[in-house]
């Protein structure tokens, strides 16, 4: 789970990591109010900053400079509602304005290959820091950490010296190095990057943006990060089906896809994107597990998901039968088609193999429901699904 900078910079300071103050807002006058809240009546400057789980937000305009509480009022005017990549800003975050002195990068991430993590380190940050690996990788050190150990004085000095941070500074960055593996360690984190780390013109260290990636799998170890989650910005069909305890994932296509078993809705996936290239191009909408126990509740709460999506023109029902047999899947395809009633109008096609199979296509042609098509291979149900989506689109 990626969080908002927002969030990234409450729980940096819960762990001692030095941020500035910062006050979210979702209206220009919320907004002014935080802003008049940072500055406390004296003149200053706060940084208004869009709060979308994307980089770049600076160079897109989604973080501006205001010089008072009616100036952070107008950026925040500016700022929210803004489409940044592909997010629209419903919050801005406003926060105390930093003199940066120097800029600097950091991040601490999980390397899935050596099974441990790797920090990164630039004293040149700010920038885009994927585009200073590639041109001068040199100047970005990167340094192996041991997950037993973590960042302790040692490996912060290590990883300080690497960077080639200046002797003055470089014991109090490795302090911040050591709280940030605070934060990585105590929240289960599998990233945390900050970029910028500044050094401000005080001669302080401070966090001024962070970006934080939680391991959902230790969640059960942090009921508190429940409230982190975005249910409102996470797309509406994935929070209803997880509300349904359903393992769906929203894609950009227009078949609708439904199986057994991940690897098995994996390479249905596959063959129906290779499919759609002989019928205008069209791709699956979606990922759907529905497990073993595919019951006639369990397929229509997933057929109701996949036929609301407005971008979904035909369905590919794609099941293995093992422990629940074909003919109970097909009880269940008939069922759920005949819970959704009118609701059920956009073409199935539906592909049944393996234990009892005879039996449930026998159920699914007896019932005869006009919309349903039986197909008798994977790669055969995948073309007549993409065929049938593109005749729709
Ligand atoms: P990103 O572009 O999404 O990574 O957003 P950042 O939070 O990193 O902000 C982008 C840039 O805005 C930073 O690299 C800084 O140069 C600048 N910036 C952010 N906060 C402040 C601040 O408090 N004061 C000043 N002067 N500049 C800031
Ligand atoms: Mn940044």
């Amino acid at each position: 789970m990626d969080l908002f900078e927002y969030q990234a910079r409450d729980i940096f300071e819960k762990h001692g990591v030095p941020v500035l103050g910062g006050v979210v807002a979702t209206t220009p006058e919320e907004a002014r109010a935080g802003a008049e809240q940072l500055l406390g009546g004296q003149p200053g400057v706060v940084v208004v900053k869009a709060q979308v789980k994307v980089g770049g937000r600076g160079k897109a305009g989604g973080v501006k400079l205001a010089r008072s509480a009616d100036d952070a009022a107008e950026k925040a005017a500016e700022i929210l509602g803004m489409d940044i990549k592909g997010h629209t800003v419903h919050r801005v975050m406003i926060a105390a304005g930093a003199k940066i002195a120097t800029e600097f990068y950091f991040s601490l991430l999980l390397d899935r290959a050596e099974r441990r993590y790797l920090a990164m380190c630039s004293v040149e940050g700010g920038m885009d820091i994927e585009q200073l690996a590639v041109e001068r990788p040199d100047a970005l050190a990167k340094v192996a950490v041991d997950p037993r150990t973590g960042i302790d004085q040692a490996k912060a000095d290590e990883i300080v010296r690497a960077a080639g941070f200046d002797a003055d500074i470089a014991p109090k960055v490795a302090a911040v190095l050591q709280t940030l593996w605070t934060v990585y360690r105590s929240e289960d984190a599998t990233l945390v990057e900050v970029n910028p780390l500044v050094l401000t013109e005080d001669g302080e260290i401070v966090a001024l943006d962070g970006k934080v990636t939680l391991d959902e799998n230790a969640s059960f170890r942090h009921p508190e990060h429940a409230d982190l989650e975005d249910a409102a910005a996470a797309d509406p069909l994935e929070a209803r089906a997880k509300e349904k305890d359903l393992n769906y994932v929203k894609l950009d296509g227009e078949v609708g896809i439904i199986g057994n078993g991940a690897g098995l809705v994996m390479s249905t996936l596959d063959v129906v994107a290779y499919a759609g290239e002989a019928h205008g191009g069209v791709k699956p909408a979606n990922f759907l597990d529905i497990g073993g126990g595919a019951s006639a509740e369990v397929m229509a709460a997933g057929l109701d998901i996949i036929l609301t999506d407005p971008q979904v023109k035909a369905v590919f029902v794609n099941v293995f039968g093992g422990i629940t047999a074909c003919d109970a899947v097909a009880n269940g395809i008939v069922a759920a088609l005949e819970i959704l009633g009118d609701e059920a109008s956009k073409p199935l096609v539906v592909r049944l193999d393996g234990n009892n199979v005879l039996e449930g296509r026998r159920i699914l042609a007896e019932a005869g429901h006009p919309l349903v098509t039986i197909a008798d291979t994977m790669d055969g149900g995948a073309d007549k699904a993409a065929e049938l989506a593109h005749a729709a689109a």
